[in-house]
């Protein structure tokens, strides 16, 4: 038996008992569930079951609709329960340069300011909804990882705050332990708009208000191929056939080969969470003093909150392999943590799970109509707030309210590659090389 140095013994020890399911599903278990029997003939089928897919129905079913949401896991199997909940307008995710390239400054800042509203839209419908989900607006710091990231980001934001008024400022490096507490940061930016909710409690929220409205919910129910007939569409789902006048793709990351042109436009990649056992209240006011959702500059990003009770540390970033790699994945981002918060050394990781985004060729969301099939998708990995307010645009879409319906991502072309079949087999290297180049600070 080779001898293991005393550290080793040391680091096994923070993954003992290791829970590899969400940390949200702590307060917001899955639910117990019954199959119902399919409705043979709705109005409305909506091909996914996470936010996107309830946000479409919740406006469809409150408008009369006979609806149902076929999911093909069990309730809230995807990404939006499995997410860190951070809102916000997701500036950095937006291929800005792309887009004013492509669409004008014009309509580059309406989708700017329309990202803005994006929190406050989530806010108002839990209000609404009367949705408990620790929704909190505690501001985002995002930070400098390197000395040219931080003029870059100086620069990105005269342009945000010129074409938004968005209320934000540069912390430079000599302020950043106000924010942080770590000296890994060249300084950062702060916003204020930006917030939290836990996102278990917040489909759960969505999940009971759809229902009321009148809405079914099928897990376990793929769907496997749509055919296009005189009423709409013929659905043929794992437990049998429904026909429906309007069809909701709703998929994301998680989009199959039943709907293969939307999956050619899409890049599923592996993002990845870690949760930390409860921290000393002095260590966790040192760590995160102003409680807020907290992103840096690294090429393979990182990002990490303090959970609703103010007592863990959730922390997030891209995963290396295909799969999900739980254990693996824990190592990875715990390391990662390590270098922005040496001090939990010794803090155990109580919780480890993984869940599928979906990238788009031009870094913004799209929603839309494409050969009859409507959809919502695309969120670049930033899709709690998008996904609300994609999802209820696009039931007012659905319904024909051309003017509730209307967003600045409108017509934004929906784009692939030639020879691209959805499959990002070169991600876990792309990934892998990124990691590297942050390494090596270039
Ligand atoms: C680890 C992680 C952390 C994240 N952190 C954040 C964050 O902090 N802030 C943020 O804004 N975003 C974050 N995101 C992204 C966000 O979670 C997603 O963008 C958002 O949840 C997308 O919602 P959705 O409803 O479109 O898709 P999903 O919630 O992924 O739901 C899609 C559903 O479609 C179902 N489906 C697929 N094919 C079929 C079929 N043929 N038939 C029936 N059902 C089907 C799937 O089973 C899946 O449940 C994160 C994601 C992950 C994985």
């Amino acid at each position: 038996m080779p001898q293991r140095h005393y550290r080793d013994l040391i680091v096994t020890d923070v993954f003992a008992g290791l829970n590899k399911y969400p940390y949200w599903w702590e307060a917001a278990p899955r639910p117990e569930e019954t199959l119902p029997e399919l409705p043979g003939e709705v109005d409305v089928l909506i091909v996914g079951g996470g936010f996107s897919g309830l946000c479409t129905a919740r406006v469809l079913a409150q408008a009369g609709k006979s609806v149902l949401v076929c999911e093909a896991g069990f309730t809230g199997y995807g990404a939006s329960t499995r997410n860190g909940g951070m809102l916000g307008p997701s500036f950095h995710k937006l291929g800005v340069k792309g887009l004013t390239a492509r669409y004008g400054i014009e309509r580059t800042h309406a989708i700017l300011k329309q990202s803005v509203g994006f929190v406050d839209f989530v806010k108002e419908l839990t209000e609404t909804e009367d949705i408990d989900c620790d929704f909190h607006r505690s501001g985002r710091f995002r930070c400098a990882s390197r000395r040219s990231h931080y003029e870059q980001m100086a620069r990105d934001l005269e342009i945000q705050i010129d074409a938004t008024g968005i209320e934000a400022e540069m912390i430079p490096a000599a302020r950043v332990r106000e924010e942080i507490g770590s000296d890994r940061f060249y300084g950062g930016v702060r916003y204020h708009i930006d917030g939290g909710l836990h996102p278990g409690k917040y489909h759960d929220g969505l999940l009971r208000v759809v229902r009321e409205a009148g809405a079914q919910f099928a897990p376990h129910s793929e769907v496997t191929r749509l055919q296009r007939n005189s009423n709409g569409f013929r659905v043929s789902t794992l437990r049998g056939d429904v026909t429906a006048g309007q069809v909701a793709i709703c998929t994301n990351g998680y989009t199959r080969n039943v709907t293969r042109w939307f999956r050619r436009r899409l890049l599923p990649i592996r993002s990845a969470m870690i949760a930390t056992e409860p921290l000393a209240p002095e260590l966790m006011q040192r760590l995160m003093p102003t409680r807020r959702m907290y992103g840096d500059s690294r090429r393979v990003m990182a990002y990490y909150r303090p959970s609703p009770d103010g007592q863990r540390i959730l922390f997030g970033g891209r995963a290396a392999g295909h799969g999900d790699r739980p254990g693996k994945n824990a190592q990875d981002l715990r390391k990662m943590m390590l270098d922005v918060f040496p001090e939990l050394d010794q803090t155990r990781i109580t919780h480890s799970w993984s869940g599928l985004v979906a990238y788009t060729f031009d870094h913004a969301p799209h929603l839309g109509e494409h050969d009859g099939l409507f959809y919502a998708m695309g969120y670049c990995g930033s899709g709690v707030a998008r996904s609300s307010f994609f999802g209820t645009k696009l039931g007012h879409k659905m319904l024909g309210n051309e003017e509730e319906g209307r967003t600045a991502f409108d017509d934004l072309a929906f784009e692939t590659r030639p020879l691209y079949t959805g499959n990002p087999w070169f991600m876990p290297a792309l990934v892998r090389w990124h990691r590297l180049v942050d390494r090596l600070g270039f």
